[in-house]
C-alpha cells in the first residue's frame, strides 16, 4: 500500500466512532474526490482550531472575533433565566426545540477532584456575577445529567448561592426526571420540552 494512503488511514482511524474498515473506505473516498473539496476540508479543519473560542460570559462556543456570544448579547433573551448545562452540544439540542428564549451557562466539567477537576476550573465566577448584577430575580435551571458528579456539582451551586447571600435573588429548578434514562443530546424535542415544562424547584 502507498505510504500516503497508509498514513491517512491511520489518521482517520484515530477518530472516534470509526472502525478500521470505515477508515479505509473514507481514505479511498478522499483519494478519489476532487482537489477543491480537499482544499476546503484542510481550510475548515484549520479554522476549527484557530477561529473558535468561548463566550466570556457563558462559555458557549463562539467565533473568535466575538467576545460575547449571540445569545448573551441578544436583547430578545431573558437574561434572568439561566439554563445551566454540561456542554455546548446540550445548548444546541435545547435551542433546536425553538421554544425558549433564556440564556445559558456552560460548565463543561462536573467538579471531580478524583479527575483533577476543581471548582476553579468551572465557570462559576461569571455565574455569581450574572446573578448579583441582575436587577430581577434569577431562575437557575439545572439541566445537567443526574449522575454522582453532576449531583455534587448541583449541590455545590446550591450551597454557594447560600454562602454568597444570593439566595434571595435565586429560584433554582431542575429538569424533571424524564431525562434520567438518557442524556440531553440524545433526547427528542418532546422529551426535552416535557422535562423543561415539568421542572421542579430544588
Ligand atoms: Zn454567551
Amino acid at each position: 500500500m502507498p505510504e500516503a494512503l497508509k498514513k491517512i488511514i491511520n489518521t482517520i482511524s484515530l477518530l472516534p466512532w470509526i472502525w478500521e474498515k470505515s477508515a479505509t473506505k473514507l481514505a479511498f473516498f478522499l483519494l478519489n474526490t476532487n482537489l477543491n473539496y480537499i482544499e476546503e476540508f484542510k481550510k475548515n479543519l484549520n479554522d476549527l482550531k484557530h477561529k473558535v473560542s468561548k463566550c466570556s460570559i457563558c462559555w458557549a462556543l463562539t467565533d473568535i472575533e466575538d467576545d460575547i456570544c449571540k445569545i448573551c448579547s441578544s436583547k430578545n433573551r431573558e437574561q434572568n433565566t439561566i439554563c445551566i448545562i454540561e456542554e455546548y452540544l446540550d445548548l444546541l439540542t435545547i435551542e433546536q426545540t425553538g421554544w425558549y428564549s433564556w440564556v445559558y451557562h456552560v460548565l463543561w466539567w462536573a467538579i471531580s477532584p478524583i479527575n483533577w477537576v476543581f471548582v476553579a476550573d468551572l465557570n462559576f465566577k461569571k455565574l455569581w456575577e450574572r446573578i448579583s448584577e441582575s436587577n430581577k430575580r434569577v431562575e437557575l435551571i439545572i439541566a445537567t445529567n443526574p449522575n454522582i458528579e453532576w449531583e455534587a456539582t448541583t449541590m455545590y451551586i446550591k450551597e454557594e448561592i447560600e454562602r454568597l447571600w444570593l439566595k434571595y435573588k435565586v429560584n433554582m429548578t431542575r429538569l424533571s426526571r424524564w431525562l434520567s434514562s438518557g442524556y440531553i443530546e440524545y433526547a427528542d424535542n418532546i422529551t426535552i420540552l416535557n422535562a423543561i415544562k415539568e421542572r421542579k424547584e430544588i
